[in-house]
Parts: structure tokens; C-alpha cells; sequence
């Protein structure tokens, strides 16, 4: 028997699938994995069967051995035959001698009478059956033990694209409804990038930065409108919007207040509305006078120096649609949101909370990454978000049916019965599997017993009931800027003392990381004017902008230590690029600490300070800054970005995003072993943290504390359990001695 490398077929296989993008390459693509398979394995065939539910059949879709007329001919019931077999008791079925089996089902013509070793692996996601992978060979007895185990790991890194394959197979078949793009008719699945995991079907809405009014029923157009009319719908506008307002406060208790500021504001501004009056005073029908004048401000907006106020024309542009709704009736809803998916070219983090106040299902962008905070915020959200590079979305119809695979990061386009089907399954498995979730214990172990602390990131105070729910040992990231993004002004230190005590109150007796002011880069304040920044990210970002404006900063603090009196409170300072910073941030603490006294108001006397490792500068200097902190979190969202010169919002450079590269894989090492020199806590809380395939890893450099998004919770936990610590060191070390990406990529599978 030849021998058979079997990881360079595990790694061939990842690769292909990696390449699989589009519809037209489908049936290439099966046929290259069934020629690939059956190079590798020495076999003188293998073929792939695709399971149809609603037929309850196994049919042929692609063969190397057999002949090729069997495509799309050969098929048989679920436990029909030892293909059947398989797929139906959901395990491979391995016969030495096929023609003398019970079960072996015979199909003549197609020229496989000779082959008498007969190995089928069924292909499975989940509980979803997708279909069957075969191999046979004329030698007896051909296949071994560890060829059956090895195919089982194969089929299971193939599940999740044939399982597309599969839904592509049906597209083609079944679709002859309308063409729903103009210029790419056989666009009917994306691939992109998963922003944040979930799924939704749902009508489009595509939220373009040119997208103006809604267009009135032709009846409506023609109708005169009074001053009166006008009025009744300004009053019914306002009530809506605080309607809105009302609805949300509970879900995002310590932002939404301040969600739709700008167009009550709007709204009740006083040039803006007699501006339209005077309008319509001129004899003006009340739309026009509308358009009129929003157009105007829209462009007054557009004229803006800074992109980020430019794009709040939305805001008015929303209010105009309002309006004019209101004004003249439902029309043409374009700014419905309400179930809808959005598919935007770019949005911002307030964007993304008005967008799920609105009842948005889910998110399309094709701008952005995935290590963006808008990413972050959409997870706090529940809100599933996909990246990807297909400008056409933005053509389609809004109301085009969708289904946002999150999970997957496929977008399918008006799908067809079977595929909507085979999401509604996905659905009730979900819904099973969170229930399964409820046996989340209260500690985290490893098999060998090494205790791990798992503590949750949170973004927005909503974040704290799915931080509980999981038991989440503490907060090791509170991101305090998220309310500070979607206000009109720099929130007082008596609303962030509010904000911070509900979240002290929330986590009682845990240990609560806040993490100080981290604004700039992606997180822009609209009501701070930082001028034009060419690269924001290598700007006043962070605790550059908390130093330059110490008020703010001190204000900050302040709350926080007002907020964490008799708390488990720990301050933490982000992008910290040396000593020097540090010590000059940890004054400001001190400082307040002292003032607050003076001033005889109750406070957090003691506080531990640690800061973020984040920046490449700081890991020749660790030892000093392990000295001088209190404890080290590692931001590897920032550390990879600047380390590897990556922006973490780009998705064209996402490829390059890479938190094993080499160099950061030994810096992270580094970074530990220093903690360790001079004991202190060291932990980690970029979403590195929670990509199960580092669990060895951060075991092995000496992590013992993480702290993730808490819908991440449970399964790290899982992943920790399974872990033992001496073989994590093991392959820590190997890993840390790899030059290459490619050959820690491998070691990783
Ligand atoms: C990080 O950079 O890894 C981090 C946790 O901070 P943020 O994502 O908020 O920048
Ligand atoms: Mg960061």
C-alpha cells in the first residue's frame, strides 16, 4: 500500500475551500476535491453525493473514477445502500470486501463493479445532513483505521462549504424568478467576511450615502397641502421619534437617550422650521418647501471639513423623510428599517445603534473590519454583521429578499424554497443549542486542573445581563467611549457617575476593569472638532486625547472612582506608548484621588492601575512598565494592527491581520514572562482572546485570565476544559519557535 501524507491533504483541502468564492466555480470545485481526495488517498475513486431533503435523496454530483454520465443520475434514498447508509446513521461505513456487504446497493454502467474496498464519510453540520463523500479501490481491505479518522476531519472542514455548494446546487436548479441586479445576473451568493456571527432572512434595505427622499404616490404629488398640515406633521414626527426614543431605553439604557438627539434637536430648531414656513408662505406646497429646505441643509452639511459630521446629512435627510411621511402619508418607506438587512458602503458605531433601535435584523458593509469597533458594538448589539467587496449589493432592489449567514459569512440573494428550508432548520438548532448553554459552570478549569478566569468585555450596560447569564468571573474591559459617541456633548462627570454605578451595581463583588477614555481612530466625537486627520488611527487617539485634555480626563476618573466605592475596581489606561505616559496617566488618578478627598466626597482610595499593552514600543520597556503597573492587558486588536502595520478597519488588508504571525505570537510571550517577573496579573482581552485555536497558546505563555465578548463565554470555557496544561506548553514552545506563518498556520489546524 503506497503511503498517504494526510496533512498535506487536510491543508489542501483548508486551501480550497478558502478559494471557493462564487457560483460559477462550483462544479470545478466539487470536482476538485473529489480529484484531490482520491491523489492523496491513492483511490481509485471518490465521488461526492448531495443530500435534498424535501426528496430525501442522495444524488451524484461529482466523481474521479466513475463515469462521468453518473453525474446528476446516480441516487438513492437515505439508507438506501452503504452510501445511503452512512448519511442516514450519521457514521462512515468501511467495507473490505463491497460486493460481499449486505447493504451494497449496485448500480450497473456506471464501472464500479471492481471496486471492492469502499469507504463513505457523511458530511454533516451541525444536525443538518449536506451529503456523502465516497472513496473506493479494487485492493481489498484498502483502507485503515486511521484513514477513516482522518476522513472524518476532512468532510467536517468540507461541511461548511459544501453545505453552500449544495445551496448554490439548488440556486441553480430552482431560481427562474426576476433578476434582482441589474448588472450581475448571476450573482445570487457573496462570500464575504464574518463581522459578527448570526443570521438573518430578511428584505434589504440599502442605505446608500446618496440615498435622498421618498418619492410620493403620484396622488399624493398632486395634492395642495396647507401650513396645518404642515404643523400636524412636525407634532406627529416628534411624537415618533420619542416613541422611538421610549422603546430603546431599555436596551440601551446608558446610550439611548441620546440616539436621536440630533433630529429632536433638528426638529424643534427654530431657523429650520421657519425656514420651511416662510417656504411654504411663498405659496410653496408644503413637500416641496420640505425638500427645499432639507436639500439645503443636507448640502450645507455635505461642505463640511470632517468626514464624520458630513455624514450626519443622514440625520437630516432622515428628518425630511419623516416629515414628508407624515406630511403626505406612507409612501415610498425607504428609511423603514424596521426586520430589514441594511447594506451600506459605510456606517459608524452611532450608526449601528440607531440601526438596531430601528429593528434592523442585520448588517452588510463594504467598508470596515473585522477588529473595528463597529464590530464590537454590533456583538453587544446581537446584531449580525458581514464585510465584504461586492460593490453590486448596493444595486439591489431594497425589499430583495436576503439571507445574512453571519455564521458563515455568505449572503444569498432572493434564495429559493429549499434554501430558506434549510435556514428555518439552522434556526430551531440554534435555539436548541442555546438552551444546551445553560449548563455553563461557575469556574473554568482545565483538564489538569489549572484554574483560568473568564471575564467579559462590555461595551454597553446591555452587555451585563449576557455577562451574568454566562458567569462571567468579573469585567475585564469596560470600553467607557461608547456612551461618549453618540452624544452632542462631552457627557458631565454626574452622567458617567450614573453609567458607572449601574455597572458597578451590576457586577456586585466582582472585579470591574475600567478601561479610561480610548476615542479617536474609528470611534469619532461628532462635537469635537480634531481637525483633519490624514491616518486617525496614528493620531489623537486614546490616551494621547485624555492627557491633552486633562479636564475630560479628570472628570472621567473621577466618575469612576465616585462609582467604585467599596467596589472591586481596577483603572486601566489604553495605548500606552511609554513609561513616561503611564506615570504621567497614573498622576491624574492619584490627583483626583487627593481632590475628591479635599472635597470631602466619597471615593475609590486605592485603585489598581494597569494599562493596555497595545503598542510595539512598549515590549523593549515591559519590565519597567510591568514594575510600575498594577497589572498588563493585552489589546491584541491594536497590537496586531500596529504591529503588522494593519489597519483594523480595512477590509482589503484583512488577509494581513494576523494575530499568529510570528513576531507577535514571541511578543505576546514576552509580555507574560515580564508580568511573571515581576508578579503581576497579566491577562488579555482583544478577540484573540476568544478564537478557541489560541487556547493552548494563552495557556502555554502563562495567560490564566481572558476576557471576551460575553456571548463568548461558554464555548472559551468548553475550550478551556479540554485543554491540559502541559501539552500547551508543549506546543507553545513549538509554536514560538516557527519562523514561518504558514508553518504556524499548520500547527494551529
Ligand atoms: C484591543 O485593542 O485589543 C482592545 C481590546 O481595545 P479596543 O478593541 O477597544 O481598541
Ligand atoms: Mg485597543
Amino acid at each position: 500500500m503506497r503511503p498517504r501524507d494526510h496533512t498535506k491533504l487536510i491543508c489542501d483541502i483548508g486551501e480550497l475551500s478558502g478559494l471557493f468564492s462564487d457560483a460559477s466555480s462550483l462544479d470545478g470545485f466539487l470536482q476538485k476535491i473529489v480529484e484531490m481526495i482520491s491523489q492523496h488517498m491513492h483511490s481509485e475513486v471518490c465521488s461526492i453525493y448531495i443530500y435534498y431533503e424535501n426528496s430525501n435523496e442522495l444524488v451524484l454530483r461529482a466523481t474521479k473514477g466513475l463515469k462521468l454520465e453518473a453525474i446528476g443520475q446516480v441516487k438513492m434514498k437515505l439508507g438506501e445502500g452503504l452510501t445511503g447508509l452512512a448519511l442516514k446513521e450519521l457514521r462512515p461505513v468501511c467495507e473490505k470486501n463491497a460486493s460481499k456487504s449486505l447493504g451494497y446497493r449496485y448500480f450497473p454502467d456506471i464501472g464500479e463493479e471492481q471496486y471492492e474496498s469502499f469507504l463513505a464519510v457523511p458530511i454533516v453540520r451541525g444536525t443538518n445532513r449536506i451529503g456523502v463523500v465516497v472513496i473506493q479501490n479494487s485492493q481489498k481491505n484498502y483502507f485503515s483505521d486511521e484513514d477513516i479518522k482522518v476522513f472524518r476531519a476532512i468532510t467536517s472542514q468540507l461541511a461548511n462549504t459544501i453545505e453552500t455548494a449544495k445551496l448554490l446546487i439548488s440556486f441553480a436548479e430552482k431560481v427562474d424568478g426576476p433578476v434582482v441586479l441589474e448588472s450581475s445576473k448571476s450573482l445570487k451568493l457573496v462570500k464575504g467576511r464574518i463581522g459578527c456571527e448570526g443570521f438573518s432572512f430578511a428584505p434589504a434595505i440599502v442605505y446608500e450615502q446618496s440615498a435622498m427622499f421618498v418619492s410620493p404616490s403620484s396622488e399624493a404629488g398632486f395634492r395642495q397641502f396647507s401650513l396645518e398640515d404642515f404643523y400636524r406633521a412636525v407634532q406627529e414626527t416628534e411624537k415618533q421619534l420619542e416613541a422611538l426614543q421610549g422603546q430603546i431605553e431599555e436596551k440601551l439604557a446608558d446610550v439611548a437617550s441620546l440616539i436621536f438627539t440630533a433630529q429632536i434637536l433638528m426638529l424643534k430648531d427654530k431657523s429650520f422650521l421657519d425656514a420651511i414656513v416662510k417656504a411654504i408662505g411663498q405659496g410653496i406646497n408644503p413637500p416641496d418647501a420640505v425638500r427645499q429646505i432639507v436639500t439645503q441643509y443636507a448640502a450645507m452639511f455635505d461642505k463640511l471639513p470632517n468626514q464624520y459630521l458630513r455624514d450626519k446629512k443622514h440625520d437630516v435627510l432622515d428628518i425630511g423623510n419623516r416629515l414628508l411621511e407624515n406630511l403626505v402619508g406612507v409612501i415610498d418607506a425607504q428609511h423603514d428599517f424596521y426586520g430589514k438587512i441594511v447594506i451600506s458602503r459605510r456606517i459608524y458605531p452611532s450608526d449601528i445603534l440607531k440601526f438596531s433601535s430601528f429593528g434592523v435584523t442585520g448588517i452588510i458593509l463594504l467598508s470596515g473590519g473585522v477588529a473595528s469597533h463597529l464590530t464590537i458594538l454590533a456583538v453587544s448589539l446581537g446584531l449580525p454583521v458581514v464585510f465584504c467587496e461586492e460593490p453590486q449589493l448596493l444595486k439591489l432592489t431594497s425589499g430583495t429578499q436576503l439571507i445574512l449567514d453571519a455564521d458563515q459569512g455568505n449572503i444569498y440573494i432572493d434564495p429559493d424554497v429549499d434554501v430558506i428550508e434549510s435556514f428555518r432548520n439552522k434556526e430551531k438548532d440554534r435555539d436548541l443549542a442555546l438552551k444546551l448553554k445553560a449548563d455553563v459552570k461557575d469556574v473554568t478549569v482545565t483538564q489538569d486542573g489549572t484554574r483560568v478566569f473568564l471575564m467579559a468585555n462590555i461595551n454597553l450596560l446591555g452587555d451585563l445581563t449576557t455577562a451574568r447569564a454566562y458567569k462571567a468571573e468579573g469585567i475585564g474591559l469596560y470600553r467607557t467611549e461608547f456612551p461618549f459617541i453618540v452624544r452632542s456633548d462631552f457627557p458631565s462627570e454626574e452622567e458617567q457617575y450614573l453609567i458607572y454605578d449601574k455597572l458597578v451595581k451590576g457586577m456586585p463583588g466582582k472585579e470591574i476593569t475600567f478601561r479610561t477614555l480610548d476615542i479617536g481612530g474609528d470611534k469619532v466625537l461628532s462635537y469635537y472638532d480634531n481637525g483633519r486627520e490624514e491616518n486617525p488611527f496614528l493620531g489623537m487617539r486614546s490616551i494621547r486625547f485624555s492627557l491633552r485634555h486633562k479636564d475630560v480626563f479628570a472628570q472621567q476618573i473621577r466618575a469612576i472612582l465616585r462609582a467604585g466605592v467599596g467596589a472591586n475596581i481596577r483603572l486601566m489606561f489604553p495605548m500606552i506608548s511609554s513609561l513616561d505616559e503611564f506615570l504621567e496617566a497614573k498622576g491624574c488618578v492619584n490627583q483626583c484621588i487627593e481632590e475628591l478627598q479635599q472635597q470631602g466626597i466619597e471615593c475609590h482610595k486605592n485603585p489598581l492601575i494597569g494599562m493596555m499593552v497595545e503598542l510595539p514600543s512598549v515590549i523593549e520597556i515591559i519590565d519597567e512598565l510591568a514594575d510600575a503597573a498594577d497589572f498588563l492587558s493585552i489589546g491584541t486588536n491594536d497590537f496586531i494592527q500596529y504591529m503588522l502595520a494593519v489597519d483594523r478597519t480595512n477590509e482589503k488588508v484583512a488577509d494581513f491581520f494576523l494575530p499568529h504571525h510570528p513576531g507577535v505570537l514571541r511578543a505576546l510571550y514576552r509580555v507574560t514572562q515580564a508580568a511573571g517577573r515581576h508578579k503581576k496579573d497579566v491577562s488579555i482581552c482583544g478577540l484573540m482572546a476568544h478564537q478557541e485555536r489560541f487556547v493552548p497558546y494563552l495557556l502555554g505563555i502563562g495567560i490564566r485570565k481572558l476576557s471576551v465578548d460575553a456571548r463568548y463565554l461558554h464555548k472559551m470555557q468548553k475550550a478551556f476544559e479540554c485543554a491540559d496544561l502541559k501539552t500547551a506548553q508543549k506546543e507553545t514552545q513549538n509554536l514560538l519557535s516557527q519562523k514561518f506563518i504558514r508553518d504556524i498556520e499548520d500547527l494551529l489546524k
